[in-house]
């Protein structure tokens, strides 16, 4: 018997759709985001410790207290700030059910969210889902700067929540201080919650810096802000991460949590506990990301591709009218995959309106043979 959709107009998501077509070609898959190399070995070895150690049953389900003081240990070095562990961390599968959660928790069938295109793939349909609206704002290349005016013109008596992205997928923009300033003020003016997606927050480039939701007073004091382990630890199919939100928020946003997930694997939480008391860890990760953006760069430009700043992620946008302006960007990311070996992302599928940009996303989060294999297989695109 069939059922009416949620999602009608829902596909399988570009990422699955992009490393299978790469699969496919034998292409070097530069398209959907995750390290080619190994994680560290010590991780390695303190997850299997806490197997072997008899740490196979369910968790808290807020998640393990070490780890959930660890995170608190990690914020108050980063931010200088105090998170309490005990009432406003909760450890979830992932960023992706962090972001699913804090949407359920707050919106109901008819409030509005208001999202910054381009966004990343699971917002909207995750406010779809409970039956809420996302309202887009559209962000242009180069440089997607928010109009904060905009913004506030597409507020509505129904709109609860601000999602951001921040260093953002796929246009790879900062927030500076102002930015965040500009939402709190909005934020506040119109009693909205926010929920930042932060997964990125490591990995920000040329000496700039990351402006945190939780190292703004009157952000934290209305905000969802996510992350990955993923990210941070080269771990994305661990599928960890958590959510950071004042103690009123924290609590409802568990009783979504318990029924979606109950918690999380309990001998990963035992390994990353451990891990992320040492700052070295997650530490650094800027110069080592740079580095492999830098290595990318040359090879894509010779290509013929002009490159946009890359500010912060792993990711590097690229303008492709010069190789095939008569493609558009899903066309000309099949194209680059079947034809010429190398997956990438399209970028019109993060706007619900994309303007006329011809922009693909290359993922460098790769080693570096890997990274001039790419360069070497699309020097034949240059003319
Ligand atoms: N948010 C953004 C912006 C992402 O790029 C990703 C993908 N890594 C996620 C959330 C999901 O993170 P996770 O894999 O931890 O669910
Ligand atoms: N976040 C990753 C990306 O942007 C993909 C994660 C996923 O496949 N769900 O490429």
């Amino acid at each position: 018997m069939p059922i009416q959709s949620k999602l009608p107009e829902v596909g399988t998501t570009i990422f699955t759709v992009m490393s299978a077509l790469a699969n496919e070609h034998g292409a070097i898959n530069l398209s959907q985001g995750f390290p080619d190399y190994p994680c560290d070995a010590g991780l390695l070895d303190a997850l299997n410790r806490a197997a072997q150690a008899g740490y196979n049953q369910y968790a808290p389900m807020a998640g393990l207290p070490a780890l959930r003081a660890a995170i608190a240990a990690k914020l108050a070095l980063q931010h200088g700030i105090s998170v309490d562990a005990e009432t406003e961390i909760t450890v979830t599968a992932g960023a992706t059910q962090a972001l699913f959660t804090a949407i359920a928790t707050v919106l109901h069938a008819g409030d509005e969210a208001i999202l910054l295109d381009p966004s990343y793939d699971s917002y909207a349909p995750s406010i779809l889902a409970q039956g809420a609206k996302p309202v887009h704002i559209a962000l242009s290349a180069p440089d997607f700067a928010v109009d904060w005016a905009l913004v506030e013109a597409a507020v509505t008596p129904h709109t609860r929540l601000i999602l951001i992205n921040n260093p953002n997928n796929p246009s790879t923009s900062v927030f500076s201080s102002a930015d965040l300033d500009a939402l709190a003020a909005i934020a506040e003016r119109h009693d909205l919650l926010v929920l930042a997606d932060e997964v990125y927050e490591h990995l920000v480039f040329d000496g700039q810096q990351h402006h945190s939701v939780l190292a703004h007073p009157a952000l934290r004091a209305r905000s969802f802000a996510t992350y990955s382990f993923g990210k941070t630890f080269h771990a994305t199919g661990w599928k960890i991460g958590y959510c950071v939100a004042p103690a009123a928020l924290t609590s409802e946003f568990r009783k979504i949590h318990q029924f979606l997930v109950f918690a999380v694997n309990s001998p990963a939480q035992h390994a990353i506990a451990a891990h992320l008391a040492e700052p070295a860890h997650w530490q650094g990760l800027s110069a080592f990301f740079q580095r492999k953006r830098d290595l990318l760069a040359p090879g894509l430009q010779a290509a013929g591709f002009t490159l946009l700043p890359s500010a912060g992620t792993y990711f590097q946008l690229a303008d492709y009218s010069a190789i095939r302006d008569d493609l558009d960007d899903v066309a000309f990311a099949r194209w680059l995959c079947i034809e010429h070996g190398v997956a990438s992302i399209p970028v019109s599928v993060f706007y619900r309106q994309a303007p006329a940009q011809k922009l693909v996303r290359f993922c460098f989060a790769k080693q570096e043979q890997t990274l001039q294999a790419a360069s070497e297989r699309l020097q034949v695109l240059h003319s």
